[in-house]
């Protein structure tokens, strides 16, 4: 391997690099990056970003790394063929390498009746970020659409912020799928708590524009309530930002994912049209050379027999090195248990494990009253998952007990299980 492309130059696309360099490869390195920005990081766009208590400056990935990389910056690409791995860039030029690495990320999805205008936000760029704050003030109607961790975590830097929040949540209870009933419901009380409006079940049926017909100014949800807005945000969920691959001859699942094996390389098929997950897409061939990771990356998990994309800042990284061992057909590494964490007020959530699928909860130290606990997720009575609350150290020390986890082969997964049962009484949840 003399060359590699990375498309995509933000965390995954960094890590890859990074990784790639620590592997030994001395060849000639492109990043290909849609923004102007150099890397920077997405979590605090949501959180201290939002709020005004971190800079742009703050947002670097880059510390003093020499990748001695070629950086094609406000360049999207626009089209590859996996065959010969060669990249057309929007600028007109095409660029082709031994190996090519997918990290173009994912982009919000929209709202069909609330597009993005001069109220309505999504956030995933730091200059969605900055549009959004700049709207955002003491005493300003913010109606959030959607209740997920983009959608929570803006309700509580809006809180501080002084805004008047509206959460709507399609679920009865947010969060439910990501974190269980039990939790969901936990923190939909934080929310209430700090006096943000829960709206659970709900969704939007209308929206009231002004005498321009440009800017909405209220929505309307099913039930007929009439919500005023001055500042709306969309966070209805991602889609893979993979466009571009149409035509490509890699595979692609309904949300866009590139569709992997369970190390990251890309799978190739006629025409490169969306297909279920299967599994018999295990079947399928892998295009040489190519691999994929981060956000726009559907791998194979084997546990839950699906291919899924993982959207967490871990996995883009930790991922990153295991497409690089790949590509420079070194001793490779595997895929570690999926983690991540949200802050939302003073609550530092962590959860590492699959929580899909999981048929018991228990909260086995501390309690939902302290605002401070660590709960276990089971399935079949075997540990799937960890959550902790401001448990940092209990967390650790479960989340490495956990081990591979669940996405690990059963060896492994036994041999985690058995350091994994907790003694004691634990409070047992419905989920
Ligand atoms: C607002 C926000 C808050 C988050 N908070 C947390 C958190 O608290 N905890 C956590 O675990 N995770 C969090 N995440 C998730 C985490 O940040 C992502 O998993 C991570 O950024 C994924 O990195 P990536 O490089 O795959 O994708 P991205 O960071 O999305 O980067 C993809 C890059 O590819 C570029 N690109 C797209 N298309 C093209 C193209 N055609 N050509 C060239 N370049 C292209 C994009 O412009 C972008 O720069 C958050 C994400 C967001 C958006």
């Amino acid at each position: 391997m003399h060359s590699i492309i990375i498309v995509g130059a933000s965390l995954a696309g960094l890590s890859a690099a990074r990784a790639l360099r620590a592997g030994g490869f001395a060849g000639d390195l492109t990043v290909v990056g849609a923004e102007q920005h150099r890397p920077y990081d997405r979590p605090p766009l949501t959180k201290d970003y939002l709020r005004g208590s971190c800079s742009t400056a703050d947002l670097a990935l880059e510390t003093d790394d020499d990748l001695d990389a070629r950086w094609l910056l406000g360049a999207p690409a626009t089209s590859l063929d996996a065959r010969s791995r060669r990249v057309g860039l929007a600028d007109g030029r095409t660029i082709a390498a031994d190996g090519v690495v997918l990290a173009t990320g994912a982009d919000a999805v929209p709202h069909p009746l609330v597009p993005v205008g001069p109220t309505v936000h999504t956030l995933r760029t730091v200059t969605d970020a900055e549009r959004l704050r700049a709207d955002l003030g003491p005493g300003r109607r913010l109606v959030i659409v959607g209740a997920g961790f983009i959608g929570t975590e803006i309700a509580a830097s809006a809180v501080a912020l002084g805004a008047d929040v509206t959460l709507l949540a399609q679920d009865a209870v947010p969060l439910r799928r990501q974190l269980g009933a039990p939790i969901g419901d936990f923190l939909a009380a934080e929310h209430r708590a700090h006096g943000v409006r829960v709206i659970a079940p709900t969704r939007v049926v209308d929206v009231d524009r002004d005498a321009g017909g440009t800017t909405a100014t209220a929505l309307r949800l099913a039930d007929g309530t009439v919500l005023p807005a001055d500042v709306v945000v969309v966070g209805i969920g991602s889609r893979a930002a993979t466009g571009w691959l149409a035509g490509s001859g890699l595979r692609l699942a309904a949300d866009g994912g590139v569709l992997c094996d369970a190390t990251g390389r890309a799978l190739h098929g006629r025409g490169g049209g969306a297909v279920a997950g299967a599994r018999d897409e295990m079947e399928a061939g892998v295009a040489p050379g190519v691999v994929a990771v981060g956000d726009c990356a559907a791998w194979w998990d084997g546990y839950r027999g699906v291919h899924h994309r993982l959207e967490h800042w871990t996995g883009a990284v930790e991922r990153a090195g295991v497409v690089a061992d790949v590509l420079l057909a070194a001793p490779g590494r595997s895929a570690r248990a999926p983690y991540f964490w949200s802050d939302q007020y003073d609550l530092r959530l962590q959860v590492a494990g699959v929580v899909a699928g999981h048929d018991e909860l228990r909260i086995e130290e501390g309690g939902l009253a302290d605002r401070s606990f660590l709960a276990r997720y089971y399935r079949a009575g075997e540990p799937v998952a960890v959550l902790g609350v401001n448990q940092p150290k209990l967390f650790t020390r479960a989340r490495r007990a956990l081990g591979a986890g669940p996405t690990a082969d059963p060896a492994s997964r036994a041999a985690a299980t058995t350091s994994n049962v907790v003694a004691g009484t634990g409070t047992a949840l419905a989920s």
